[in-house]
């Protein structure tokens, strides 16, 4: 059993006592708790305050936009997105994308805001505390060199979030606010292609709400991964469009999510082909992962079905 390191733990009711409390030093949010505890027990983050939004109620509503969009409030669980009827019926790819995530019980303590803002992953940097001691550690944490590629420049860790593929694909945004500032940025503008700091928002900001675009037809969610459950993808593909201009956006490949399109499935699966060059992991060849993305990509765009 590992340890948690001691921290404060505060729970505030309003969205302006949390960003308050977040603009402290050493302090993080924390929401379903379902990545960032076990990564505090690994000794990846080591907050020393922890500012829950559990209970701030604002954070679970949903509302309509003006565009005819909506807007989804960041601490809805993902099982609570993916049982809202308007986001069953306009925004399918979503609620894929939702139940795709681990199993259900995490699906139910699992948050929309929390899946956004999900840490860049890699099989050398998930580990405890000793594990990643003895390889003296690496560039995302505690090291000088990186294990995937050590001639590389940077940090090859993943953005294997499910729901960004197709959030970035949606057109989505979020809203961040601080005790500076309210601003809304586009998901897709959110990540950057630097596994240590993929994201690019301030520590101070708390991520309010997701609004989502009008809905421009039907979207497919697919993920590659080893078992139907738990795992986290080997490759996540969200497609959209119709005959003669589809857009496929992957994840899981790259630090940050990675777009292209095409006039038919082929076309995309060799945009997506040409785009994207995954590194091996635990469980499969380089290679392999690089032939999937063609294979998935042209699978979601034949699933469109238009
Ligand atoms: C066994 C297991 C399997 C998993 N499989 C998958 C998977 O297949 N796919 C996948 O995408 N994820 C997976 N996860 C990771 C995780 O469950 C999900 O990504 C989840 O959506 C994270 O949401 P959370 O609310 O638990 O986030 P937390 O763990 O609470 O937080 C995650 C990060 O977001 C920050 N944060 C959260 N909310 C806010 C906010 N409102 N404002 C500012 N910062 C915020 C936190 O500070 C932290 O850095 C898995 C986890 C486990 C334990
Ligand atoms: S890819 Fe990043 S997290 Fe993985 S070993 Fe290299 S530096 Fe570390």
């Amino acid at each position: 059993m590992l340890p948690f390191p001691v921290f404060a733990h505060v729970a505030p009711t309003s969205v302006s006592a949390a960003v308050a409390a977040i603009a402290s030093p050493g302090a993080r949010v924390v929401a379903g708790g379902t990545d960032l505890l076990p990564s505090m027990k690994h000794r990846l983050f080591e907050p020393t305050l922890l500012v829950s939004t559990r209970r701030i109620a604002g954070l679970r509503d949903v509302g309509r936009a003006d565009d005819g969009g909506m807007w989804l409030g960041s601490g809805l669980t993902l099982r609570e997105v993916s049982r809202l009827p308007e986001v069953k019926a306009e925004y399918p790819g979503l609620v894929a994308a939702c139940r795709s995530v681990a199993t259900p019980t995490i699906q139910a303590m699992a948050t929309l805001g929390g899946n956004v803002l999900l840490d860049t992953r890699c099989m050398y940097y998930n580990q405890p505390q000793g594990w990643r001691e003895a390889l003296g550690g690496c560039l995302k944490k505690d090291g000088s060199v990186c294990h995937v590629a050590p001639r590389g420049r940077g940090c090859y860790a993943t953005c294997s979030a499910d729901t960004v593929p197709t959030l970035v694909l949606l057109g989505a945004e979020v809203e961040l606010v601080s005790t500076r500032a309210v601003r809304r940025v586009p998901v897709a503008e959110l990540y950057r292609e630097d596994g240590i700091a993929p994201i690019r928002m301030e520590p101070d900001e708390l991520l309010t709400r997701v609004w989502l675009p009008r809905s421009a037809g039907a979207t497919v969610h697919r993920k590659l991964r080893p078992r139907q459950a738990i795992d986290y993808a080997q490759l996540l593909v969200a497609a959209g469009g119709q005959k003669g201009a589809y857009t496929v956006v992957l994840g899981a490949v790259t630090s940050s999510p990675v777009r292209v399109s095409g006039a038919d499935a082929e076309a995309v699966a060799e945009a997506a082909w040409r785009a994207v060059q995954p590194l091996a992991t635990q469980l499969s060849a380089a290679t392999w992962r690089k032939k999937m993305v063609r294979v998935e990509t042209r699978r979601a765009v034949e699933a469109l079905g238009s």
